[in-house]
């Protein structure tokens, strides 16, 4: 059974699905339109690091694994001397070196891309679709990033929240129980989670999972007849036999939409700068009409209600922030290059709404107080991130009336 998903989306505040796929119709298009602009399509990023979790053998050599990288003369001069932002740099003059460890500032939940060889990609002429990568590789960094809803509060912590040491144990180090694992994370997608925390992490996670699904089967390459288009089977094989993993890429959504929400004057006191005015007033007028359309929304999420155990609550929420990191890091491990571009955007991408929600408050996100608080790669990762979610809804409904069509021609 494959039916569109209906109801109240859990752990957002008052947002029901169909409410969501209302307003995804209005900002789809406006999404759509910001992301083709140049200042949201050029994106600064490091492909070439070395994975820091394990010996990353046999990168992909698909050619639908490759990304294409830009000209930097291209790039506006402000752009690039901007480009590494307020997020990674140590604030001494070192240059910084291979294993010195870099001051990252409390309210990041991402690490920093420090290289010498970072690259600039055009993100529309490298489009995040199916490329052929997969097994224990891609295996391997999903279960990790899955290993990170471990949190270590346990014996103090009051408010249902567990150490999950007993999971961590069982995890597997053989293929056999690697088998295994991805087993018992099909089998319940999840555990029925008490605390409101985990429970957050784990949708996050598991929603951008199955919105790259979507993106895979969306646009996949049917290698019989060479041609590129929506796969039913994959859909329904993947995401839509899963009720649990539709309603997450939902609640990533309902995350975002807050957290563009809760910047909405920041962006729209943004300085642009691309060098010509004429294009910085084109950009800011289509910021404008997207940030107009966020102000008239209804709140969709209340991150307030999250770490609210004080001292406890403070270290999970610095273990949830720590561990978000890890999962930006484990990009670095993704063994296709065009995968680990859209993984960094999109990692990234949530990572600034978090950072967003819960490293400042309203007030401090507006006039000068907000100067610089975030980075032009920041900005362009979490439009893009909330437009790959808005498109995934988008494609949802589209696949929901091809299985409809084939329900009735069967
Ligand atoms: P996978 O998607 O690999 O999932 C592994 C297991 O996790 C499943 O068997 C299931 O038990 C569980 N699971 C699956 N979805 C969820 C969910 N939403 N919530 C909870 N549990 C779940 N491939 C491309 O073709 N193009 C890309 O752009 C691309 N980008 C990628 C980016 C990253 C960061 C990673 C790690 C992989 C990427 N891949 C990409 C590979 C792709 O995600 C799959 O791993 C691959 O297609 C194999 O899919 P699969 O059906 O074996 O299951």
């Amino acid at each position: 059974e494959c039916n569109n998903p209906s109801g109240l989306i859990g752990d957002s505040s008052c947002c029901d699905y169909e409410t969501v796929g209302k307003l995804n119709i209005d900002f789809s298009a406006k999404l759509q339109e910001i992301v083709s602009m140049p200042f949201f399509r050029y994106f600064k990023v490091n492909l070439y690091k070395e994975c820091p979790f394990w010996d990353n053998a046999g990168l992909c050599m698909n050619r639908d694994c490759s990304v294409e990288t830009m000209d930097k003369q291209k790039i506006p001069e402000q752009w690039r001397s901007e480009a590494l932002g307020k997020v990674s740099m140590p604030t001494t003059n070192q240059v910084p070196m291979p294993n010195r460890p870099v001051k990252i500032k409390d309210q990041e939940f991402c690490a920093p891309d420090i290289a010498t060889d970072e690259v600039y990609v055009d993100l529309k002429d490298n489009p995040e679709r199916f490329t052929g990568y997969s097994g224990p590789s891609a295996d391997m960094v999903w279960k990790a990033i899955y290993e990170e809803n471990c949190f270590d509060v346990s014996e103090e912590m009051t408010a249902g929240c567990q150490y999950c040491e007993s999971e961590r144990s069982k995890v597997p180090k053989g293929k056999g129980q690697l088998q295994q694992l991805m087993e018992g994370i099909a089998r319940n997608d999840g555990p029925e989670e008490s605390c409101l925390e985990k429970r957050v992490y784990y949708r996050l996670i598991s929603g951008l999972h199955a919105s790259i699904s979507i993106h895979i089967c969306d646009e996949w390459f049917n290698q019989t007849t060479g041609e590129w288009g929506p796969n039913l089977d994959c859909f329904v094989s993947r995401v839509g036999m899963h009720p649990e993993r539709l309603e997450n890429i939902y609640f990533d959504y309902v995350v975002l939409l807050r957290a563009v929400t809760k910047i909405s004057d920041y962006l729209a006191g943004y300085e642009f700068c691309t060098g010509d005015q004429t294009v910085d007033k084109n950009i800011m007028s289509v910021v404008t009409e997207l940030v107009d359309l966020v102000k008239q929304c209804p709140p969709t999420f209340d991150e307030k209600l999250l770490f609210q155990d004080g001292g406890q609550g403070k270290k999970l929420k610095n273990q949830f922030r720590d561990h978000f990191r890890n999962v930006t890091r484990i990009m670095d491990c993704v063994g296709c290059e065009k995968c680990r571009l859209w993984g960094k955007v999109q990692t990234t991408g949530l990572g600034t709404a978090l950072k967003i929600l819960l490293s400042y408050d309203d007030a401090s996100l507006k006039g000068h107080r907000a100067d610089g608080v975030l980075s032009r790669s920041e900005i362009v990762s979490l439009l893009n991130t909330f437009n790959r979610l808005s498109e995934s809804i988008s494609a949802i409904e589209r696949f929901g009336v091809m299985y409809q069509q084939r329900l009735r021609e069967e």
